[in-house]
């Protein structure tokens, strides 16, 4: 199950348990309320967007908070309700890097398993300032050509666009976090 599964029905309180619920035809074992109220948890995964910020010329990966040292990605964030996903993109990047998203294009949607959310990635052209936000502690900046991308969910968008620009495509995953005990 992933983190965000339910122990007890947000309706009614009662435990929730795998039952067979009747979907298309036949059954599927889902997690619904003992009590018969009607609640399913589907799991439907969670739409985020994700941008490969262009600034200059050059691709700006960032380090979330979150993450280990020499961890680098792109900008990512939930959509608000009814965001556009542009809109979403363009607020993410002026939220964590300070720039003005000037053109926003769609490279593709990828799915994330680990937390069962899909990635609408963007490819967003950026001017300004860079002044990371809260989320961010540092950026890298490279030549689109230099980029390696990560061989799950954003890096196949790293790797898709530098297809689509007729770059060569090496997949590099990130390294494991140094055991540090703390
Ligand atoms: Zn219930």
């Amino acid at each position: 199950m992933s983190a965000e599964a339910f122990a007890f029905c947000p309706r009614c309180s009662q435990p929730l348990a795998e039952r067979p619920i009747a979907d298309d035809g036949g059954t599927v074992l889902r997690r619904a309320c003992v009590d018969d109220c009607g609640f399913v948890q589907w799991g439907n995964p969670t739409p985020a967007v994700g941008a490969l910020v262009e600034h200059d010329g050059e691709i700006i990966l960032a380090r979330n908070r979150a993450w280990p040292e020499g961890w680098f990605a792109l900008v990512t964030g939930y959509l608000e309700a009814r965001e556009d996903p542009k809109a979403a993109v363009a607020r993410e990047v002026k939220e964590e890097l300070g720039l003005e998203v000037t053109e926003a294009s769609l490279i593709g949607n990828y799915i994330f398993e680990r937390k069962n959310e899909v990635m609408l990635c963007y490819h967003a052209v950026a001017k300004g300032t860079l002044a990371l936000g809260a989320e961010i502690v540092e950026c890298r900046r490279y030549k689109p050509a230099d980029l390696k991308p990560w061989p799950r969910a954003t890096g196949f968008a790293v790797a898709d666009w530098m297809r689509s620009r007729g770059l060569a495509v090496e997949f590099v995953d990130f390294a494991a976090p140094a055991k540090s005990g703390a």
